[in-house]
């Protein structure tokens, strides 16, 4: 493979016993296939997928050393021969792929979903509902056992390595920080006595599966808690662990209860390569850098500025199988790039469902999405090229269809066009590009600036019609709604209207937080700027500070407009929002002072503002605007009369929770089919 704009990314990688194809590692993620009942097969479908797109090296998702430590109470641990040979399934498929993969042995210690869990000290996490149960010095042998069991199979089952979990306040991290061990014996007190349980495991691993098996130590290198370790401390694990006889050291950045953004869109692009940098100086075998890596420009960036040796991408491979091959045949334009929206992988995984991906829905569905030429070619007209008609037009033209793409405006993207203006959206600009080559790419007819009418497609030659056409933005029944106070969300992040400094919104929906935040961020786009972006959550980039975060106060500026974010349920506001990026958008906006009143009911607006009601108490907010954000209505008005066969899809079909995820999925699913 070359391409010399990628030169350090493709750059092989000697590991002495083994050479690495290029500097990519496939990080580990958990995507629910290891509860399934066939997950195996599903996973060596997943993982071979990925490894014949040309990645370095692979990580499974974590499996656990026992049940004590598995990551779920129906993930299948690494114990048993029947184990070794339903992993066998997953190592053939990846190694027929040319690839290479290490299973990653991962005990969840505190973090497990269940009553059992096991720690150093019997101390909660934030996190859990659970309090652990205290391991006696008899049940860390046994867990030590468990480990080196595991690492034994793992080779047995033809694994090239295992990836030990020391990061993210799992259990090794349990074990090492003071925050989580108050132990007085052998396993805890001083720093030595701390760092034994993960250089015990380590050694004795490296001793049952000999020097020619590859060991990554998954260390973490700014815990972001208090009570983390400091620089120092982890400068000299890092050492020990090679001398124990680690191969590779990855980097692990913050605990999972920790409350400062690491991989949300929020977060910078390649916000971390700086810290695996600090260390690449101190220790002596090969780092891997990780987090918010989406694009073949910022791997390369990395590696050229000496940060790391190899890079970590996860999602991206969820995202495009392909990000490899693309990247070393000078098409890294065609790249699907994540998005770091987290709705369909990590969002799936917290509510026990399947990982898949907004932008791909084939990820982890490999073996019931497949993508074949179409039995008998038909003319399809699709009408709307946002997420829903663009995945739908590309999946059928890639099928041998012969699709016409009608859009009324002068671009592709629909609503993806005003979400890519949100601070921490600018991703979705990512989206539009991977469309824009792919109608190119399979041929798809695209006019724009055509909207197109239930007449003119009636008399048209097309034999089936798609109707992509989205959504009207819901106008509720309040008093004085026509008032030239009231704005839609339209009127502020398309048409820029002007928005005058006491604000507010109707509605606490995705939207409704988006238009917040876009008035009250100003120009602070910290997505965008790594030093704003650690100064403003508290993270001490010279790390002085233990574990990068004790002692440093966040810098929190807040809104000059003074806003208020208004909904009719009684809930908290903001609880339906992703699990893994609700809590940021509350903290910002909390943090820039908007004023979250839930269990509203709107009486009127007139000239004095929007008056209100609240546990039955009359209130009035005087404002100068009032944004309405209440959720929206399918559009899909040329149904009426239509007498092709047609198919709704996306916002047009359902405006009700609808997102891209579901608009793309639907799309896609569509395509395969017709
Ligand atoms: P749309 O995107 O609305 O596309 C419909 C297209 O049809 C439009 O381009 C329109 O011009 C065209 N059209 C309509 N009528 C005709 C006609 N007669 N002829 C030709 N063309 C026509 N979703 C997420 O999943 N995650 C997010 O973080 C997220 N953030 C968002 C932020 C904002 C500010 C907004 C507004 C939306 C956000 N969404 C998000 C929602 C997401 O964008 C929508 O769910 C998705 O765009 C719906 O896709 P669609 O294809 O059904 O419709
Ligand atoms: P939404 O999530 O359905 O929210 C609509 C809001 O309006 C709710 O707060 C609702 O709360 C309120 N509402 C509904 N009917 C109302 C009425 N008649 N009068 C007054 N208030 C009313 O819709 P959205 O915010 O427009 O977002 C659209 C879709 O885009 C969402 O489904 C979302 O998935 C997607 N999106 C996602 C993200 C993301 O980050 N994942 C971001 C933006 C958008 P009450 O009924 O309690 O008042
Ligand atoms: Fe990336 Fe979003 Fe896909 Fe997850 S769902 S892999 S964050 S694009």
């Amino acid at each position: 493979m070359s391409d010399t704009q990628y030169a350090n990314l493709l750059k092989p990688l000697d590991l002495g016993f083994t050479q690495l194809k290029n500097r990519v590692l496939m990080g580990s993620m958990h995507t629910g296939l290891e509860e399934m009942e066939n997950g195996h097969l599903r996973m060596a479908a997943f993982f071979a997928e990925r490894a014949k797109g040309g990645v370095g090296l692979i990580v499974t998702g974590g499996f656990g050393p026992n049940k004590d430590g598995a990551i779920h109470p129906k993930t299948k641990y690494m114990q048993t021969e029947s184990d070794v040979a339903d992993h066998r399934i997953i190592t053939d498929a990846v190694h027929a792929a040319g690839g290479k993969i290490c299973m990653q042995i991962l005990h969840t210690g505190r973090y497990a979903y269940s009553p059992n869990l096991v720690a150093p000290s019997p101390i909660q996490a934030p996190i859990n509902a659970f309090v652990p149960h205290e391991l006696s010095e008899q049940e860390i042998e046994q867990q030590i056992q468990d480990f080196v069991t595991a690492a034994h199979n793992a080779k047995k089952a033809g694994y090239d390595g295992i990836e030990l979990m020391g990061s993210e306040g799992y259990l090794l991290n349990q074990f090492i920080a003071t925050r989580t061990n108050h132990r007085e014996d052998q396993w805890g007190g001083s720093f030595e006595n701390r760092i034994r349980l993960p250089l015990t495991i380590l050694k004795q691993i490296r001793e049952q599966v000999g020097k020619q098996f590859i060991i990554i130590y998954r260390l973490s290198m700014l815990d972001l808690v208090e009570g983390g370790s400091s620089f120092q401390e982890t400068v000299e694990l890092g050492k020990a662990v090679a001398a124990a006889g680690a191969t590779i050291i990855n980097t692990g950045v913050g605990w999972h209860e920790a409350r400062i953004p690491t991989i949300a869109a929020k977060v910078p692009r390649g916000a971390f390569g700086w810290v695996t940098g600090k260390y690449r100086k101190e220790l002596p075998i090969p780092l891997i850098t990780s987090n918010r890596i989406n694009t073949p420009e910022v791997a390369e960036a990395i590696l050229a500025r000496g940060d790391a040796d190899m890079v970590s991408m996860a999602r991206p491979f969820l995202a495009d199988p392909d990000f490899v091959i693309k990247t070393a045949t000078g098409k890294a334009k065609l790249i699907n790039t994540c998005i770091a929206c987290n709705q369909a992988c990590l969002d799936h995984i917290f509510n026990e469902k399947i990982a898949s991906c907004l932008v791909n829905p084939r990820a982890c569905h490999e073996t019931e999405i497949s993508i074949h030429p179409a039995s008998s070619n038909k003319k399809i007209a699709v009408v709307g090229a946002g997420p829903a008609g663009l995945a739908f037009a590309t999946t059928a033209a890639q099928r041998g269809h012969e699709v016409t793409l009608y859009e009324a405006s002068d671009e592709i993207g629909g609503q993806f066009n005003i979400a890519k203006n949100i601070p921490g959206k600018r991703e979705f600009h990512e989206t539009i590009r991977y469309f824009k080559h792919q109608i190119a790419l399979t041929g798809v007819k695209l006019i724009l600036g055509h909207r197109a009418t239930t007449e003119t497609l009636n008399h048209s030659d097309f034999d089936e019609v798609i109707i992509a056409t989205g959504i009207l933005p819901r106008k509720p029944e309040i008093e004085g709604i026509t008032h030239k106070k009231v704005l839609s969300y339209l009127d502020v992040l398309k048409q820029h209207a002007h928005v005058g400094n006491k604000v507010a919104i109707i509605g606490a929906g995705g939207i409704g937080f988006d238009v917040c935040e876009y008035l009250v961020d100003g120009n602070e786009d910290t997505s965008q700027d790594i030093a704003k972006f650690m100064a403003k959550w508290g993270v001490d980039t010279t790390l002085k500070a233990r574990a990068g975060v004790e002692g440093v106060q966040p810098l929190n500026t807040p809104s000059e407009r003074d806003v208020y974010l208004l909904q009719r349920k009684t809930s908290k506001i903001g609880q339906d929002l992703g699990k893994s990026t609700g809590w940021i958008h509350r903290t910002e906006l909390k943090n820039k002072g908007v004023k979250m009143l839930s269990g509203c009911e709107y009486s009127h607006i007139n000239d004095e503002g929007l008056h209100i009601t609240i546990n039955g108490e009359p209130r009035l907010l005087e404002v100068d605007h009032v944004v309405i954000c209440a959720g929206q209505e399918p559009l899909r008005e040329l149904t009426e009369g239509l007498t092709k066969p047609y198919h709704l899809i996306g916002g047009a079909d359902l405006a009700v929770e609808l997102d891209a995820k579901r608009a793309i999925d639907q799309g896609t699913r569509l395509a395969i089919k017709i």
